[in-house]
């Protein structure tokens, strides 16, 4: 059988590309070389963030890729486990960023909660340590572990994609693609690694400078309240760029610089998740380089739980388990798509935004590979 496009990786960007080619009605082969997808796409947060992303296209694709995940996660049984985001704020230079934030076209539909309001809207959380709240109702947020290989059933279920697991891709020249289990034939072919830059066309990653952002997770035990939205502290202001590159995300920047500078050098800010049984993922760290560290800095640990301490005046609940993930990294783009070889395209996300963005970027770029408009056909399966 030769297909009208194979698609390398089967995660998270992998799919989107696999559902953007269906909808079209082309057949798709997905080769993943894991049992199932195993990398960075089901160790993440699972965090659809919108309010936060860089201003313009990032930010633009995070409203579509929102969009697109509430239209298909009742279709593919995926359970939506949180919506909206609450960014708690504890320091007096945060406000203004949270201002300055609402004021953009970013702002649409946030708001900027008063600590009475925070702590009626979040029992729990102590109201003692906060100024306020940054709310977005923009977000949604599912359990990787659960999404990723139900939107890959769904697929092939719903949009007759085939999934070929266990098997390496060695080469890429439509219509043959080598594999380590014998050749595939496709017409075109998307080539989505993630964070493996040496298999297929090292030199077109190379030469956008890549490296590999290393973080740290932790899953606690149920502390016993609801979170009402996916949280996020003060120290996000200055990493996320929809704020930090708001002129007024300097003093606080100037400040955590000061107070914060330990876990600034570890690119240590706050995500805290909640999954159906109560349980919290909370995050993270940033270490940079070509060969993460697999072995996880108890010091990071401490860090990340000391801020979620500070931020929600909770005792952290014992950590149930740990993990480190890695992503692509590039200093300058959050993403990019090259064309190596006629009818082959190399997608790759260089920040960690791929949860937030992969479907609006899985529709320009089939979009553009096969001449026609995925984002006018309707996200249904067959
Ligand atoms: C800890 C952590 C937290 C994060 N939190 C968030 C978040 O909350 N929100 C958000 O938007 N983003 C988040 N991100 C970023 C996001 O997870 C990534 O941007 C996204 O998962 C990248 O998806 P991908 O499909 O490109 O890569 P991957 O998930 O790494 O998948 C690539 C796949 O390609 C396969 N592959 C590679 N080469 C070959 C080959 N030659 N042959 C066959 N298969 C191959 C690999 O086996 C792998 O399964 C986070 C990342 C991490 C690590």
């Amino acid at each position: 059988m030769i297909f009208d496009l194979a698609v390398i990786g089967g995660g998270i960007l992998g799919l989107a590309h696999a559902m953007a080619a269906a909808r079209l009605g082309k057949r798709v082969i997905v080769i993943e070389r894991d049992a199932a997808a195993n990398g960075a796409s089901i160790r993440n947060f699972g965090f659809i963030t919108v309010s936060g992303q860089a201003r313009g296209a990032t930010w633009r694709r995070a409203r579509r890729s929102r969009e697109i995940w509430a239209a298909i996660a009742p279709q593919a049984g995926i359970d939506i486990t949180q919506r909206g985001l609450l960014v708690s704020l504890r320091f007096d230079e945060s406000l203004p960023v949270a201002e300055a934030f609402l004021k953009t076209e970013m702002g649409e539909g946030c708001a900027l909660l008063s600590r009475d309001e925070c702590v009626r809207r979040a029992p729990g959380l102590a109201g003692a340590v906060l100024k306020g709240a940054l709310w977005s109702p923009h977000e949604v947020r599912v359990e990787s572990r659960q999404a990723i290989p139900r939107l890959a059933a769904w697929l092939a279920a719903a949009h007759g994609v085939t999934f070929q697991t266990g098997t390496a891709v060695l080469s890429v020249a439509p219509p043959l693609i080598e594999t380590s289990r014998g050749p595939i034939h496709a017409a075109a072919a998307v080539v989505c690694p993630g964070d493996d830059f040496v298999s297929l066309f090292p030199e077109a990653i190379a030469a956008r400078g890549v490296d590999k952002s290393t973080l740290t997770m932790l899953r606690l035990a149920d502390p016993g309240l609801r979170l009402p939205a996916t949280l996020m502290s003060d120290l996000g202001l200055i990493r996320y760029l929809g704020y930090s590159a708001l002129p007024a995300a300097a003093p606080l920047r100037a400040r955590l610089e000061h107070t914060h500078a330990e876990a600034l050098e570890h690119g240590v800010h706050l995500i805290v998740a909640q999954g159906a049984d109560g349980q919290l993922i909370v995050g993270d760290s940033h270490h940079y380089g070509d060969r993460p560290d697999p072995f996880m800095n108890a010091r990071v640990e401490a860090l990340i739980l000391a801020e979620f301490a500070a931020a929600t005046g909770l005792t952290p609940p014992p950590v149930v388990s740990r993990w480190v993930g890695s992503y692509a990294h590039a200093q300058d783009s959050p993403m990019f798509v090259a064309a190596p070889r006629d009818q082959v395209r190399l997608v790759m996300i260089t920040s960690g935004t791929g949860a937030s963005t992969s479907f609006a970027i899985a529709e320009e770029v089939i979009g553009e590979l096969f001449g026609e408009s995925v984002a006018a056909v309707p996200i249904t399966g067959t």
